[in-house]
């Protein structure tokens, strides 16, 4: 009688484990993110360029999805996503960043917790390899939220971060174009071309997290801190609306305070992820800026609305396939 009461009560306690886990494994996962906004067209676009940044915008995606299938949290989805793309000279981020009117690499990121509202920053970045894990380092062993320069970096060293010289960011590509910006200002403009790079992943236990990480904008006066770095403006996290990660001009994301506009909208308002951003890219339009946000809300839904002509974007949700955009439409 005994030993069949105790089987009875392994089966009913291994088929609670089997209904939670089942449960758990029911739980949206997923990550969105962006390589920047800007002028991209494809008749600027070679066919081997366009595969380069699919299948790099791909690996990304892949990268972050994994970490949140095996249980892993947003935060560490994000920071690994972002420093993918940091890594690569495709991107304004990291190796390739646009270069200052004095022709140096000055970086910016955030990263931001939703669950505890737990953010850090870091600003006027010259010499940390992966911005985006110094911002994280500054979220979780300071109690500041921003820092910035050769404090931030004086933090980083002494946290054992890789340090790298500034010409480890310049690429050949981004100095023959600040050359061309140099010479004539018709150059000038058009070098303003975006790049930013950002992730947004909500994991299994419902917690969403976001982060940015930027070089900012060609010829930018040295000093300049753009919305990237700005929690509010280019990134904001909050479980209980959205995570949101911008890109373009970044004085009028900062303006606008993008990123935490959208949560309130939907905090306050209750509206849906797609109407909040839209709305709020209208906002920024009107102004005169332009650009684009990620968004992902904590039901697992995305939008990416921009207002320029495309934008390096892509999404992977959980029971789904990763799929990458960067022209408008598609
Ligand atoms: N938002 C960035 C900045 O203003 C630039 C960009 O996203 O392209 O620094």
């Amino acid at each position: 009688m005994k030993t069949i009461m105790k089987s009875a009560k392994l089966i009913i306690l291994f088929s609670i484990l089997v209904t939670f886990i089942s449960l758990a494994q029911d739980n949206k996962f997923g990550i969105v993110i962006h390589g920047g906004a800007g002028r991209i067209v494809k008749e600027n676009m070679t066919p081997e360029r366009e595969s380069e940044y699919t299948a790099k915008l791909k690996e990304v995606l892949e990268t972050g999805y994994k970490i949140l299938e095996r249980g892993g949290n947003a935060l560490d989805a994000v920071e690994s996503a972002i420093r993918l793309m940091e890594d690569s000279p495709l991107f304004n981020a990291g190796k390739g960043a646009v270069l200052t009117e004095k022709g140096a690499a000055e970086l910016d990121a955030s990263i931001m917790d939703g669950k505890t509202l737990s953010a850090g920053a870091a600003a006027g970045i010259k010499h940390v390899k992966n911005p985006i894990t110094l911002a994280r380092l500054v979220m979780e062993k300071s109690p500041h939220v921003m820092m910035i320069s050769s404090g931030a970096e004086e933090f980083a060293k002494q946290n054992g971060l890789e340090m790298v010289d500034n010409e480890y960011f310049i690429t050949k590509e981004r100095w023959e174009s600040y050359q061309r910006a140099i010479k004539r200002e018709e150059e000038r403009k058009k070098a303003e071309k975006h790049g930013t790079v950002g992730a947004v992943a909500l994991d299994k236990e419902g917690n969403i997290a976001a982060g940015t990480s930027t070089g900012g904008m060609m010829m930018k006066k040295f000093g300049r801190v753009g919305d990237a770095p700005i929690i509010g403006a280019g990134t904001y996290a909050n479980n209980n609306t959205c995570g949101v990660s911008a890109t373009g001009s970044g004085e009028y994301f900062i303006r606008i305070g993008v990123a935490k506009d959208i949560s309130s909208l939907i905090e306050y308002k209750g509206m849906s992820i797609k109407d909040a951003s839209e709305e709020v890219i209208k906002k920024v339009g009107n102004l005169g800026g332009s650009g684009g946000v990620i968004c992902l809300d904590k039901f697992g839904n995305v939008a990416m609305p921009f207002n320029t002509e495309g934008m390096y974007r892509g999404f992977y949700l959980s029971g789904g396939q990763p799929v990458v955009k960067m022209y408008k439409g598609n």
